[in-house]
């Protein structure tokens, strides 16, 4: 966007009503108080800008969301002309031409048979709603005893209580456990013989026991918050076919897969499937605004024909926001004319001849790639682990952001990322884990 550049605060100052004010998420009392923090001013593309002026490539697209860099110049234009027509109205008994033209535009680039749109505005509200929707859909539809729903090992949904109980990465969820409701989990996979027991565990569990599964919720392909865990389209499959036989729902989280992430628009159409509720965030806005969707077929709207006993008792006052619908359809826009998914192509074959050599490098344990996300562990501690800081570290110094999942230390650059950024970008990487 165009305008004076502003000018910053001091460094220290920063810092200190940091220290002295902010809360910050997923950090230690400790932490918080002697390590120091980046302070970024600017962001623009690829990079991200300190108070001193200095670079770092954005390694992770900022917790997996910028997918189209930073300020795509078309997505401040759209934010803008829209700031002038309406910022904000209430979705109650009001709709607007954005947010019509935005469910429309949905339900013609998802998954086949996914028609109908719920907005909210984070991944762990589009979880939450994806929950409410299951759980009621078969307590009004005859099925009242399906409450339970079927979990993966190494999940992660989201924050709030709901999507809390769905996750079982440890570290996020240990100091809730008497909030969080029971759900059946399959065991954490680490190989492939794993994930084949995962899904023949699914396919039992739902032959077995399908009067009580509301729903078996998947992050297809792709576990992000658990390490980068990725499992093949078969895998995704099998489950998928569980679900038909169970008639029960498959409901996949593609807040992180979705818009290109495993180097398809969606996860899902690797594996050819359609799920029945579908969550989407981060991506959807490029990580320009919060804003996230629950998209759901119409046998599932169907369930909820009725009078107002029979409706879905859950909105945000941020429902359907004018701005977030501008901007989440300039970005299909951008994805039209700038052709994102064939950017995405000639990307993940660069991230995919990287990562086969890195798993050459001494300490390296495993390494993995999918579309746009490469991955290498750094030692066995998980998200405890404090290998993934030492390389964290050394990448910095070198002019890149690569924030690890503890050992797991990853890349997951935006789709538009420069060639030569890339490149540079995974020399960096390299350097990072060959010099800890
Ligand atoms: C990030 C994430 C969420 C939660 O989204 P928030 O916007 O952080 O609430 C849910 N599911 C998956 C798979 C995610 O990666």
């Amino acid at each position: 966007m165009s305008g004076e550049p502003r000018s910053h605060a001091p460094r220290a100052r920063t810092v200190q009503h940091e220290r002295d004010h902010v809360w910050p998420p997923y950090t230690s009392r400790a932490q918080h108080e002697t390590d120091e923090p980046l302070v970024i001013v600017s962001a623009e593309g690829s990079y991200l800008t300190d108070q001193n002026g200095r670079r770092y490539l954005d390694g992770v697209s900022s917790w997996w969301a910028c997918t189209l860099g930073h300020s795509h110049p078309r997505i401040a234009r759209a934010l803008t002309d829209q700031t002038r027509t309406m910022m904000h109205v209430a979705a109650g008994g009001i709709t607007h031409p954005e947010i019509a033209a935005l469910a429309h535009e949905l339900s013609e680039v998802a998954p086949r048979g996914l028609t109908r749109t719920h907005f909210s505005d984070n991944g762990s509200g589009a979880v939450e709603v994806a929950l409410k929707i299951a759980f009621q859909y078969w307590r009004q539809n005859g099925r009242s005893k399906r409450q339970r729903f079927v979990c993966l090992g190494g999940a992660y949904h989201g924050d709030t209580i709901g999507a809390a109980s769905l996750a079982s990465v440890e570290e996020f969820t240990a100091s809730y456990g008497p909030l969080l409701f029971e759900v059946i989990r399959t065991p954490k996979a680490a190989s492939d013989a794993d994930w084949q027991n995962a899904a023949d565990t699914i396919a039992r569990i739902l032959r077995e026991r399908s009067d009580e599964i509301a729903g078996v919720f998947v992050e297809p392909l792709l576990q992000g918050a658990a390490g980068m865990q990725i499992y093949r389209p078969q895998i995704l499959r099998q489950i998928h076919d569980a679900t038909r036989s169970a008639d029960t729902f498959l409901i996949c989280d593609e807040v992180f897969t979705g818009y290109g992430r495993t180097g398809s628009m969606w996860a899902s159409s690797l594996a050819n499937i359609t799920p029945d509720i579908l969550c989407l965030g981060k991506g959807f806005t490029a990580g320009t605004l919060p804003m996230a969707a629950t998209m759901v077929t119409e046998r599932v709207y169907d369930g909820f024909r009725g009078d107002l006993s029979r409706a879905l008792m859950h909105g945000h006052t941020f429902c359907g926001h004018p701005l977030g619908a501008r901007v989440a359809r300039e970005v299909l826009a951008i994805y039209r004319d700038e052709g994102i998914l064939a950017e995405i192509d000639k990307r993940k074959q660069m991230i995919a001849k990287a990562f086969h050599a890195f798993a050459e490098i001494p300490g390296v344990h495993k390494s993995r790639c999918l579309g746009m996300v490469g991955a290498v562990d750094l030692g066995n501690g998980g998200y405890s682990g404090t290998h993934g800081k030492i390389a964290y570290q050394r990448a910095l110094e070198r002019g890149a952001y690569l924030r690890p999942l503890g050992d797991t230390f990853y890349v997951a650059p935006a789709f538009n990322i420069d060639l030569t950024e890339l490149k540079e970008l995974l020399e960096i990487f390299e350097d990072a884990i060959r010099m800890r």
